[in-house]
């Protein structure tokens, strides 16, 4: 058993369950995939090195092998990937992590012509929003994702449905311009979010080529390194800004912060808790949007896009429970939790 599958209630023997859904994650690096029972019960979970370019489908379809699970009862495939993914015609493009140019991959056919289920996409980072309300806080109007990976984006759901806007962009935030005389931006901007609170624009700030930059970063401010401890607080005080900005537009009443940078936990969250208990204390506007106990990090062993994924094909999940309230908790109200659902 995985400690995902631990984690989302895998807690006896199911072989006589069918596999009903799949979801899969593909990100950068991995691919997370789980599948589901028709009562949503996590049947079973795994990753593996995701196959970039040509290497996508045969790739995904690998890690679904891996699973080794019947899929003979199978419904639904969700897939989450990053770039630019047209539902309608179950393509990506344009997805840099992935080796995707400006051709469409036709991602969705090809699953199906080998599963024959239906299968839908999703952007990434959408579906791991959808993850986090059903898993995390199936209660909340409206829940924001915020993924802080190599780039910046975030994920709405509102009334429990993914919001995608007009021009399926909603929550690009990554490419809103903050500081117009700031870095040049790869989208062709200068100074946009993305260049100052991403993990790629903590790395090339330090000027520290490690892989997990942001816990690297950490560390390295907790013993003392001022100069990582000012980048930190620089990142923290940007993302003060964004919960700011998400809370007032979109009415949030859980944030959720995700990818490598926002797993890194207390280190980012009780500085940034710390800031917005502070403004709350002084404006009574602030203390009315979303409190400082309602931004959380996704907990990291809980693989949020690939059960979101599944949700998007219409999966049940079944939240934890009691979750919200562990979540909620600074690090000296966390002791004697299962390290899964400490922040
Ligand atoms: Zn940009």
């Amino acid at each position: 058993m995985t400690a995902a599958a631990q984690v989302l209630g895998l807690d006896r023997a199911s072989d006589h369950l069918a596999v009903r859904w799949l979801g899969i994650d593909i990100g950068g690096t991995t691919t997370d995939v789980v599948a589901i029972a028709s009562d949503g019960e996590v049947l079973a979970s795994g990753q593996a090195a995701t196959r970039p370019g040509a290497g996508l489908v045969p790739g995904t379809l690998e890690a679904i092998a891996a699973l080794d699970v019947e899929l003979d009862a199978l419904v639904g495939v969700g897939i989450g990937v990053p770039g630019q993914v047209d539902r309608e015609t179950g393509t990506v493009r344009l997805a840099v992590n992935l080796g995707l140019g400006a051709a469409p991959v036709p991602l969705a056919r090809e699953v199906k012509d080998v599963l024959g289920a239906r299968v839908v996409l999703e952007n990434d980072v959408r579906a791991a929003a959808l993850g986090a309300h059903r898993v995390l806080a199936p209660e909340a109007e409206v829940l924001v994702f915020v993924g802080l990976g190599t780039g910046v984006a975030a994920g709405v759901v509102i009334d429990g449905r993914p919001h995608r806007g007009a021009h399926g962009l909603a929550g690009e935030i990554g490419h809103v311009v903050i500081d117009p005389d700031g870095e040049p931006c790869g989208c062709g901007a200068q100074g946009c979010l993305e260049t100052v609170i991403s993990g790629s624009a903590v790395r090339r700030r330090w000027g520290v080529e490690v892989a997990a930059a942001g816990h690297a970063l950490a560390v390295a401010a907790a013993a003392g390194d001022t100069r990582a401890q000012g980048i930190l607080d620089d990142v923290v005080a940007h993302l003060d800004l964004m919960v700011q900005w998400l809370a007032h537009t979109y009415g949030a009443d859980v944030i959720v912060l995700g990818g490598g940078l926002g797993r890194l936990g207390d280190p980012l969250l009780v500085p940034l808790r710390h800031r917005l208990r502070e403004r709350a204390g002084r404006s009574d506007v602030a203390a009315r949007v979303v409190g400082p106990e309602r931004v959380w990090c996704a907990p990291a062993e809980i693989p949020l896009g690939a059960v979101g994924a599944a949700a998007v094909a219409d999966a049940p999940i079944r939240p934890i429970e009691g979750v919200a309230i562990r979540l909620a908790r600074g690090p000296e109200g966390r002791d004697g939790l299962p390290a899964s659902i400490k922040t």
